[in-house]
């Protein structure tokens, strides 16, 4: 491999990582602030972009001292990308043990430089360091990413380059070599230029196809979620339903809708402000969601109503969640476990599915229920199609008992 083609390797590797750091950059800019780890990446690529001519200082500086500033950019990048990863996945960085780990490594390289010059040596610290940092985000990508092509992908390119790094030094290691015969090595020094060459745009790549996913993910989310409370929206809803209903239809269950709106919201806005209004609606969904199974459904229909969509055996499971997100509320008032939010209650419709499987059904059948609680008083519950001699009014009785003994 001749100089001149080293030269051109080394000045196309400057260029991409040059462009993918600016595509980064732009990424860090517009995506929402969801999607971590962007600005690190963005600092690692750019620092990447001076490692090039850093190692072109050694015909303007002495040796040592263009090496000494050229392996400074490779850790500093190497560092703020492992940074990148791990903030991505929202993992804590241990910048103590990072910082430890790196800096010997650097000493190290600084020892076999100046004190004792050791090209295999040098060559196998680094070596040693990058390996570990791929290393890391492989680990880290494999256990937190999801199963998708942008994580494999980016996987297989941190293993290729470790592979090429590892044969590289193993190669100079067992030679003897100097720096002079990386450019007349065989194939694993070849193998080790091309793929260091186009590594920093193929990673830089792979960076940003797993940014995009998670921003298409955090789209869809906000589409289908309510800001306040993050239960799902009407549309979050409708496709919920529509899998559940799938799901119920093989394994032969019935889905039930329970409807739930808080009593006299209007008034807790009129006499504490629309901001403690706001607070009971994040509450509320909050208690709710204890009382759910993984796969149960939590939906935030218009203002204070709430839809919980469950797989049940039959009316009494319903009324059973639906009595025991009451009694969690009563004792909230009775014990005044948040003396920070005004005391509410809440008046529970639930309607089992028929067989022709329609959300719109459903829901109107429990939303006819949660009408007569409220009209028979409200802070109760009521499950559509019985009546007022049921045995449902005995027990929605049974719960006012229990619930006035707590009060
Ligand atoms: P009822 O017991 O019959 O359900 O009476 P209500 O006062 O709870 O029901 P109504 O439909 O009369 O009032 C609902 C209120 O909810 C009116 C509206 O200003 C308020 N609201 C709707 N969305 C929000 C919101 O996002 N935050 C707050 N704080 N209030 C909201
Ligand atoms: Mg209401
Ligand atoms: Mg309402």
């Amino acid at each position: 491999m001749s100089p001149e083609l080293v030269h051109t390797m080394v000045l196309m590797a400057t260029a991409m990582a040059a462009g993918i750091s600016l595509v980064m950059f732009s990424a860090y800019r517009s995506f929402p602030e969801d999607i971590q780890g962007l600005g690190y990446w963005c600092l690692g690529a750019a620092v990447s972009v001076l490692i090039g001519p850093s190692y072109g200082l050694v015909y303007v500086l002495p040796q040592a001292w263009a090496l000494i500033i050229a392996n400074c950019m490779v850790f500093v990048s190497t560092i703020a990308i492992v940074a990148g990863t791990t903030c991505f996945f929202r993992r804590p960085i241990y910048w103590p043990a990072l910082l430890v780990f790196s800096g010997t490594a650097y000493l190290g390289i600084l020892w076999f430089l100046l004190l004792h010059d050791d090209f295999p040596v040098r060559i196998v610290i680094a070596a040693f360091f990058l390996c570990s940092m791929y290393l890391l985000q492989v680990f880290l990508i494999l256990r937190h990413g999801d199963h998708h092509f942008s994580s494999y992908f980016l996987v297989g390119l941190l293993l290729i380059q470790t592979l090429a790094i590892l044969i590289n030094a193993c190669h100079i290691y067992q030679r003897q070599e100097t720096p002079f015969d990386i450019f007349h090595g065989g194939f694993a020094h070849q193998f080790y230029l091309y793929s260091n060459t186009f590594m920093s745009l193929l990673i830089g790549v792979g960076i940003m196809l797993m940014s995009t996913h998670e921003l298409q993910k955090c789209l869809v989310q906000r589409a289908l979620t309510d800001p306040l409370t993050e239960a799902l929206n009407r549309r979050g809803f409708d496709i919920a339903y529509q899998q559940k209903n799938a799901a119920a239809a093989s394994l032969q269950i019935r889905l039930s809708a329970l409807v739930i709106d808080i009593d006299h919201f209007k008034a807790i806005n009129d006499q504490y402000g629309h901001g403690m209004g706001d607070l009971v609606l994040v509450d509320i969904v909050k208690k709710i969601r204890d009382h759910l199974k993984p796969d149960d459904v939590l939906a935030r229909f218009g203002g204070e109503e709430f839809v919980v969509l469950s797989a049940v055996s039959s009316t009494d499971t319903a009324l059973e969640l639906a009595y025991a997100i009451q009694r969690q509320l009563a004792q909230q008032t009775a014990q005044q476990t948040n003396p920070a939010l005004p005391a509410y209650t809440i008046s529970i419709g639930i309607a089992l599915q028929k067989d022709d499987g329609h959300a719109e059904a459903l829901i109107h059948a429990a939303d006819r229920a949660l009408y007569r609680a409220k009209k028979k008083g409200r802070n109760r519950v009521c499950v559509d199609g019985q009546t007022e001699f049921d045995p449902v009014l005995t027990d929605d009785a049974k719960y006012q008992q229990v619930s006035l003994n707590m009060l």
